[in-house]
């Protein structure tokens, strides 16, 4: 590192599936390789403290990403069946608490902000066990609590499909995130037993409606862990900004992705992207909201990612870039980790 930078905890990764995953072959988060964004030896070198480990579970298809004439879209994929979600969920989370039995102390999975904290602040790799899409919980909720004491303390209530619980956007360029109904009854009830509980309810990949559901329901700060700002890209997974207004009123926080296809302006696939343009996000949401308000959420291993950046020994670079717009150290560690931390302070403890 060229000048010491802020320790990031960061708002999403996919990395527990691309281990699982064949392409990975025989990579092993605790050894440096080549492969996949993110691993214990890159994420100290790089000063990435951890943050939420995403358990995703994979659509049995393909996507079907068409091309139309100034974009594409994706129509959703079949819903996924609770006991199939519930199951890569289990296998996902057996493959964390492996890698904290195997890391010799070095990384730990938290249950609560104030060991969150303690351990990030000791150099130890913090994991926050996250549902990406609700799937895997019943949707009467009979199995919330055993998913809670399972470890589980952030759930987003869709992916980019449709659930029991509400509605997740498609993929489309350009489009509104305003596709489709709101929360249905059980989404309704979810939020408020995440509140009870003390699970975060993360809107990343949820349509605008769903979004303002939410924003009515709960009573925690809104998160967002991975999405950018629409202003800059449209596509239909970027935040307006009156939802950015809204998520700033709630006292909560944005994570800005890194993925290229919701950074570029033209919303392409191409990593062919410099830096310059992922911190025109953080620095828009930070000019409109204030800089208490955003955060990384950088989908390392889920998506492809700027190739100034690589993986994750690019994220000094992306602090240097930032340091050039003139943010001062005081704003880039709560950007790097304050603002997470202040939010997961409020909503973990009930
Ligand atoms: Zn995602």
């Amino acid at each position: 590192m060229s000048r010491s930078a802020p320790l990031v905890f960061d708002g999403h990764n996919d990395t527990l599936l691309d281990l699982l995953n064949a392409r990975s072959g025989n990579r092993s988060f605790l050894e440096a390789s080549a492969r996949g964004h993110l691993d214990l030896p890159r994420a100290l070198a790089a000063g990435f403290g951890g943050g939420f480990f995403a358990m995703f579970t994979p659509n049995e298809d393909e996507l079907d990403l068409r091309e139309t004439d100034d974009g594409y879209e994706v129509p959703h994929p079949p819903t996924v069946r609770t006991d199939y979600a519930a199951e890569v969920s289990e296998e996902l989370l057996a493959l964390l608490s492996s890698l904290e039995a195997d890391a010799d102390g070095a990384i730990r999975v938290v249950r609560t902000a104030a060991e969150l904290r303690d351990c990030f602040r000791e150099g130890t790799l913090v994991a926050l066990p996250h549902l990406e899409g609700a799937e895997a919980v019943r949707p009467d909720l009979s199995n919330l609590t055993e998913l809670y004491d399972a470890g589980i303390r952030s759930i987003g209530l869709v992916w980019s499909r449709e659930n029991a619980f509400g509605y997740g956007v498609p993929f489309r360029y350009p489009s509104s995130p305003d596709v489709g109904p709101g929360l249905t009854d059980a989404g309704r009830a979810l939020v408020g037993a995440c509140n009870d509980l003390g699970i975060v309810v993360d809107c990343a990949h949820l349509n605008e409606r769903g979004f303002w559901d939410v924003a009515e329901i709960s009573t925690d700060p809104l998160v967002v862990t991975h999405t950018a700002a629409h202003a800059l890209c449209p596509s239909s997974r970027n935040l307006t900004d009156e939802q950015l207004d809204a998520v700033a009123e709630s006292g909560g926080v944005v994570g800005i992705t890194f993925g290229v296809s919701d950074l570029r302006p033209d919303g392409e696939f191409d990593d062919d992207v410099p830096l310059s343009t992922l911190v025109d996000h953080v620095e828009y949401v930070a000019d409109r909201l204030g800089v208490d308000h955003v955060a990384f959420g950088s989908d390392f291993d889920g998506t492809t990612i700027p190739d100034t950046l690589g993986d994750v020994r690019g994220v000094p670079d992306l602090f240097e870039e930032l340091r050039t717009r003139g943010f001062d150290d005081d704003e880039l560690a709560r950007i790097a980790h304050g603002n997470w931390f202040r939010v997961l302070d409020e909503t973990l403890a009930v």
